[in-house]
C-alpha cells in the first residue's frame, strides 16, 4: 500500500490466461521513510510526488515521534500495521455491505448529537465544515466494547468531533483529503479500526478503501490509503451512547 495519495489506480483485473483465469497483481515491494519509518511508497515517483503534496510538512513531526516512541517502546513495526490493515480489508470484505449502501446520502437510522465533551479543550477544534451532512465512516472498534463491535454508518462529522480532532492532528490533512476523495468518487469509502494498544493508550488505523463490484467475493474490497495513529483510550468511551444501533 503506497502512501502517496495520488498513488495512479490500479486498472480493472481482466481475464487472462488460457482459463481466464485472474491475474494476481505482482508484490510490490515499498520503500518506507528512512527518517520518520512513518510513509511507504511503491516508487520514487510517487515518493516525490507526496513529498510535494504532503510529507514534506509531516516528516519532521514524525520523526520526532518515531524517536519517541522507539525510546519508550511504544513504537509498532510496518509488519504489525501492514498485519492490521490486512485484518480490516478482510473484515470490511466480510462485514461491510455492497457499498452503494454506503454512500453518503444514505439515511443513517438513529442519530441524535452528541454531548459534547471535551478531553483537551485546547486542541479542539469544530469539524470541517466542509463534510457532507450524511458523509458515514465504517467501525471496527475492539476497544469501547469486549471484543469487536462494528459501526457500519457512524457519522463522520460527529466521529470526527469524538476522536480525530483529539489524536494526532499532523494526519489531519492526509485523512481531510480522503474524505474528499470518498465523497466525490462513488467507489471510495473510509474505515477505521480502533485497537487496544495498553491501558491508556489505542491505535486508530484509518484506511480507504476502494470497492470494485465486479471483483471477487471476499476481495471487492480494497485498502487503498492508510494513517496509523495514537490517542487517549478515553476519547471513544462515550462515542457510542448517543447513537442508535446499526
Ligand atoms: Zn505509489
Ligand atoms: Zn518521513
Amino acid at each position: 500500500m503506497c502512501s502517496n495519495l495520488k498513488h495512479p489506480k490500479p486498472k480493472p483485473a481482466a481475464p487472462s490466461g488460457p482459463f481466464g483465469m485472474m491475474q494476481k497483481a505482482p508484490e510490490v515491494v515499498l520503500r518506507t521513510c528512512s527518517s520518520c519509518h512513518t510513509v511507504s511508497y511503491c516508487s520514487k515517483s510517487c515518493q516525490e510526488q507526496d513529498w510535494k503534496d504532503f510529507h514534506s510538512r509531516e516528516c519532521a513531526t514524525f520523526s520526532k515521534w518515531y524517536k519517541d516512541r522507539k525510546a519508550q517502546n511504544t513504537w509498532t513495526s510496518a509488519k504489525v500495521r501492514r498485519g492490521q490493515l490486512a485484518y480490516l480489508e478482510d473484515l470490511a470484505n466480510e462485514m461491510l455491505p455492497p457499498l452503494p449502501d454506503l454512500r453518503p446520502g444514505r439515511t443513517v437510522a438513529g442519530v441524535r448529537q452528541l454531548s459534547s465533551r471535551s478531553h483537551n479543550p485546547s486542541s479542539a477544534k469544530s469539524p470541517p465544515e466542509s463534510y457532507h451532512p450524511d458523509s458515514i465512516i465504517s467501525l471496527f472498534d475492539w476497544v469501547s466494547h469486549e471484543g469487536l463491535a462494528s459501526r457500519c454508518k457512524y457519522p463522520l462529522a460527529a466521529y470526527h468531533r469524538a476522536c480525530w480532532q483529539y489524536i494526532n492532528l499532523e494526519w489531519d490533512p492526509r485523512i481531510q483529503q480522503c474524505v474528499k476523495d470518498m465523497e466525490k468518487d462513488p467507489n471510495i469509502t473510509l474505515v477505521e479500526g480502533i485497537f487496544m494498544y495498553n491501558a491508556s493508550l489505542s491505535m486508530f488505523v484509518f484506511a480507504k478503501l476502494r470497492y470494485d463490484a465486479e471483483a471477487p467475493v471476499g476481495q471487492k474490497y480494497r485498502v487503498v490509503n492508510s494513517a496509523f495513529r495514537m490517542g487517549p483510550r478515553s476519547v471513544t468511551e462515550e462515542i457510542y451512547g448517543a447513537y442508535g444501533e446499526d
